[in-house]
Parts: structure tokens; C-alpha cells; sequence
């Protein structure tokens, strides 16, 4: 009996002891830092992620070493049941300079026998913004239209390019350290909002904007008007039905699509001015399309009439050119494809990626003889005129896209210009050592 009892006892020591083992917390808490390595800053201050799922976060000792000198950042219990913790590290607090430093980090978790884990982590301390050195000099920039400016950064960034009003331009880093950034004087903000400047970033959060100087030339838009005819919704409303499936009303559905479907277009080109070449793939002139007669501008300010009623406004944004019906359409310049497809108000459409941001389109074509990813060359038959999508009757809508939007084709058909403006600057600042 006195025996058996003692058996029992020792099943339960030893069941108590073999459940502790399996069952007790015997991992330490796992600790990262973002970023681990690397400049850092108190505007980019690194991140301490600190996880502990089953006894939970105890002490947590944060200390900063730099030249020698230890200072402690953090030294703090949590309550218990805190399995996991995000603390942003307030570099502000301490008097640190620009250089290299060590963050070591010391954490235990509330198990019986406490797991500890440690660990340090080297970075580089940066509160000075980069310094740019901006080569181009002349900016003779047309409303509209576009501006080519070179520079060079101090330090290796996150970003860098030209703001105008709420619009960015990314610069595009050249195999000579030389930053290439195509810039534009967008169609759409006021007048007084162009005021271009270099804007970077380096890798731990400091900021630099930097002026140069350039000159604005107004350039008053035209203004057009469009008789939008009963014949015209007859026939063309049909082909936009699938998008306002409920809108049953020609004029109505015209006006959707000329307004909502516009608008969803010019999104989709913000999309596509990612996919671009961080190399110029272009040379010279853009072609025009080959005896055609110019029917429409670029920012036309468009009335469109309907019964000798103002029925809408929007505003034109290419070139369109009529030459015969059906006729071949030579690519602008090479590139590589980005978009070949049926595109909404543009009917049939090519867009053509040069690099830097830069892009031409091509619309209401009636075929597409290219595919997305397709290497082009300058005069190649990329299609055949048309009037698919919102057009009258058969023309090339040619276009020219800058990171998205839409700026003046005309400066890119003329070989002055584009000596002027790029090549020229180009030349000279990549000659330079
Ligand atoms: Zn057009």
C-alpha cells in the first residue's frame, strides 16, 4: 500500500517533469530590425520588431554605441500576455553624429527559466541631405511640352527626379553616375504652378530639392469645336454599348464614354509609364505619318455641339492625321511595345515605350501588326490607319506620353527641337569626364 502509493507519486513527478519539458517555453524571443543595415536617420528611423508567442515579452534593453560611447535608448518590462511589439527606435533622443553606429538589443521573455536574445546591428547614421549638381543648363520649356535636365547626386537614393505642381518625373541613373530626367510643363495646371525642381532622396529619409534655371513659354491653346451628329451616335454608340450597358440613350452614353471612359483610358497610360526603359532606345526625328493632312492639334480646347447645343468640353490631346483610308503606320521611332489592344475612346492602339518615360500611341487604328514586348524599329508598319473608337472617320491619333501624361507630339516631329532641347545637352554633358 505504502508502495504503491510512493508509485504513484513518482509517476506524477516524473509525468509533471516530462509535460515541463515538452511543454515549457524554451525559445527566446525572436528580434529584427528594419532596416538591419545601412543609413539611417531620425526621419528614416529603423524599426524593432520583437515576437515572443508563448511566454510572452519581458525586458527589453536597447543601447546605441558610436566612437566608443554607450547610451542607453531603451530599457523597459512589458506586462505580461505582450506577445509582440513594433517600436520605431527615437534616434532624436541622443546625441549622435554622422557616422558609423551599433544598435545591440537584449530581450527575455516570461518563462520560468528566461529566454534572453541578443543581438547588434552595424548601420551608418545620415542626417545630411544629398547635394546636387544640376549640368544643363539652358531650360527653354513650352507649355505643353518638354524639357530635358541632367544631373548629379552626391550620395546613392531612393529617388530622384523633377516635381512640377503634383506631378513627378523620375530620373533615370546613366552608367556614368549622370541622372537623365525628362521633365514637362504639364497641359493642365495653371501657369503660375510651372515652377520645375529637382527633387532626391537619399537612403536614410533626407530630402533635397534643388532649383534650375529654365525659361516658360506660354503657348495659348487653340479652340475647336465638334458637331456631334445624329448619324455619328447611330453608328458609333454601338460600339460602347459594353461599357454602359445601362445607359441606353445615344447622347448620354456619347457623354459616358467621352468623359468617364476618357478618364479610365488616361489612368491606364499613368500604369503603363511604369513599364519604361532606363535607357533612351531612340534616335532623332519622330516620324510622321507619311503624306498625311493635320485635322486636329494638341490641346484643342473642344466644344462638342450637339443641335447647335454645347453639349461637352473636353480637350484633344494628340495629333490626329488624315491620310488615305487603311494606310500604313510606321513607328515614330524604335522601342519596345507596351500596349497593343483594343483601348477604349482610342479605338484599336498602339503604345510604343522610347525609354525615360517617353511613349508614343497610335489610335483609331482599323489593324495592329505587333504584339506587347515586340522590339521596334524606327519605320516599322506597327498597323493600318482606321476609325475604331472615338473617331469620325479614318485618321491616325498620334500621341506622345511623358510619364504618364500627355505633352505636345509636335516637339518630338521636329529634328531642331530635338537638337536643341536634347541631343545637343546630351552630348555635351556625357562628354564631360
Ligand atoms: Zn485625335
Amino acid at each position: 500500500m505504502k508502495n504503491h502509493a510512493l508509485m504513484i507519486l513518482l509517476l506524477v513527478v516524473v509525468g509533471a517533469a516530462v509535460g515541463y519539458l515538452f511543454l515549457r517555453d524554451n525559445k527566446a524571443p525572436a528580434l529584427t530590425l528594419s532596416p538591419a543595415s545601412g543609413a539611417i536617420s531620425a526621419k528614416k528611423p529603423p524599426v524593432l520588431t520583437l515576437q515572443d508567442d508563448k511566454a510572452g515579452l519581458k525586458n527589453l534593453v536597447v543601447n546605441v554605441s558610436q566612437n566608443g560611447k554607450v547610451t542607453e535608448l531603451i530599457n523597459t518590462t512589458f506586462e505580461r500576455g505582450i506577445k509582440q511589439q513594433e517600436l520605431p527606435l527615437a534616434l532624436e533622443k541622443l546625441p549622435l553624429k554622422n557616422g558609423p553606429l551599433q544598435i545591440n538589443v537584449s530581450t527575455s521573455d516570461y518563462a520560468t527559466l528566461a529566454n534572453r536574445a541578443e543581438q547588434s546591428f552595424a548601420l551608418e547614421y545620415d542626417t545630411k541631405p544629398p547635394v546636387i549638381s544640376v549640368l544643363t543648363t539652358a531650360h527653354n520649356v513650352y507649355e505643353g511640352g518638354a524639357g530635358l535636365t541632367m544631373f548629379r547626386v552626391s550620395e546613392a537614393v531612393q529617388y530622384a527626379g523633377v516635381q512640377v505642381a503634383d506631378r513627378f518625373f523620375p530620373a533615370y541613373l546613366q552608367d556614368n553616375g549622370v541622372y537623365a530626367c525628362l521633365f514637362a510643363w504639364p497641359h493642365n495646371i495653371e501657369r503660375s504652378a510651372f515652377t520645375p525642381r529637382v527633387v532626391v532622396e537619399d537612403l536614410a529619409g533626407n530630402q533635397r530639392t534643388g532649383g534650375f534655371y529654365y525659361q516658360p513659354i506660354p503657348r495659348p491653346p487653340t479652340v475647336d469645336q465638334i458637331n456631334v451628329s445624329q448619324a455619328f451616335l447611330d453608328n458609333k454608340m454601338p460600339d460602347f454599348q459594353q461599357y454602359f450597358p445601362e445607359t441606353t440613350d445615344p447622347l448620354q452614353l456619347f457623354l459616358r464614354v467621352n468623359g468617364e471612359l476618357r478618364a479610365k483610358n488616361v489612368a491606364r497610360l499613368n500604369e503603363l509609364a511604369t513599364k519604361t526603359a532606363d535607357r533612351f532606345l531612340w534616335e532623332g526625328a519622330f516620324l510622321r505619318l507619311p503624306n498625311a493632312a493635320p485635322r486636329a492639334g494638341f490641346n484643342d480646347q473642344r466644344d462638342y455641339m450637339f443641335n447647335g447645343q454645347k453639349v461637352d468640353h473636353q480637350t484633344h490631346l494628340g495629333l490626329d492625321l488624315a491620310s488615305l483610308a487603311a494606310s500604313p503606320v510606321p513607328a515614330a521611332n524604335s522601342g519596345t511595345v507596351v500596349l497593343a489592344e483594343d483601348f477604349g475612346i482610342y479605338g484599336q492602339c498602339v503604345i510604343i515605350d522610347h525609354g525615360l518615360g517617353l511613349q508614343s500611341l497610335y489610335s483609331h487604328l482599323s489593324s495592329i501588326d505587333v504584339n506587347v514586348g515586340d522590339t521596334i524599329s524606327k519605320g516599322q508598319i506597327i498597323g493600318r490607319t482606321g476609325a475604331t473608337g472615338m473617331a469620325g472617320g479614318d485618321h491616325l491619333h498620334f500621341g506622345i506620353i511623358l510619364a504618364g501624361i500627355e505633352i505636345n507630339p509636335r516637339e518630338w516631329l521636329d529634328g531642331h527641337w530635338i537638337t536643341d532641347n536634347f541631343t545637343s545637352k546630351w552630348d555635351q554633358v556625357m562628354a564631360q569626364p
